[in-house]
């Protein structure tokens, strides 16, 4: 089994119900450990859209780094994602951050995820559940990159408890 930490958004449609939907779908494949709060987040990247929900979790599998690719995708698919414009709004958005302390590059594939060091919409729900998981390329803590993070966009946090999160 791999500890794997996923990142979760949506800003088309019934925002909250999607991510909700997502999670639970999740969990036919990933046991859910970690959730954050949901944080409403100003898009980052191509400005001109809907603000979006943002959440992280923890969790463990047994599917390998491109079957979790696959089975996120798959999600999407079901749940109505359109292919879009780059960065552009979407029902979900499932990526992979961190995949044990794995650090892997394909055309299909990069983990731990690329530019979730660039981002508080992933690093600030982070920051909540693993503040001391460490970024196997940087070698700092979740917490580290926070601090040092230069995007200003802004987080906020939108609905603190929420499906038993927290436990
Ligand atoms: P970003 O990757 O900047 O968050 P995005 O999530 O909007 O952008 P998508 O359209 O969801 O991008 O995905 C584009 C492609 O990124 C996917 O088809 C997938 O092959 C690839 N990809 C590479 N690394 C990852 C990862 N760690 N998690 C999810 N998708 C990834
Ligand atoms: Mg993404
Ligand atoms: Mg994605």
């Amino acid at each position: 089994m791999a500890e794997v930490y996923l990142g979760l958004g949506s800003n088309l449609g019934d925002r909250e119900r999607n991510i909700l939907e997502a999670v639970k779908r999740l969990g036919e494949r990933v046991k859910i450990a970690r959730l954050s709060s949901l944080y409403e987040t100003e898009p980052v990247g191509y400005a001109a859209q809907p603000w979006f929900l943002n959440a992280v979790c923890s969790g463990e599998t047994g599917l390998s780094p491109h079957s979790l690719l696959d089975f996120l995708k798959a999600i999407e698919r079901e749940m109505g994602r359109s292919e879009g414009i780059r960065w552009g709004p979407r029902v979900i958005d499932l990526d992979i951050l961190f995949y044990d302390g794995l650090v892997l590059s394909d055309e299909r594939l990069t983990i731990p995820h690329p530019r979730l060091h660039e981002r508080r919409f992933v690093l600030i729900p982070l920051a909540e559940i693993a503040p001391d998981l460490v970024h196997p390329l940087l070698g700092l803590t979740v917490a580290e990159l926070l601090a040092r993070v230069k995007d200003q966009s802004e987080v906020r946090l939108w609905k603190e408890k929420w499906l038993g999160q927290g436990k």
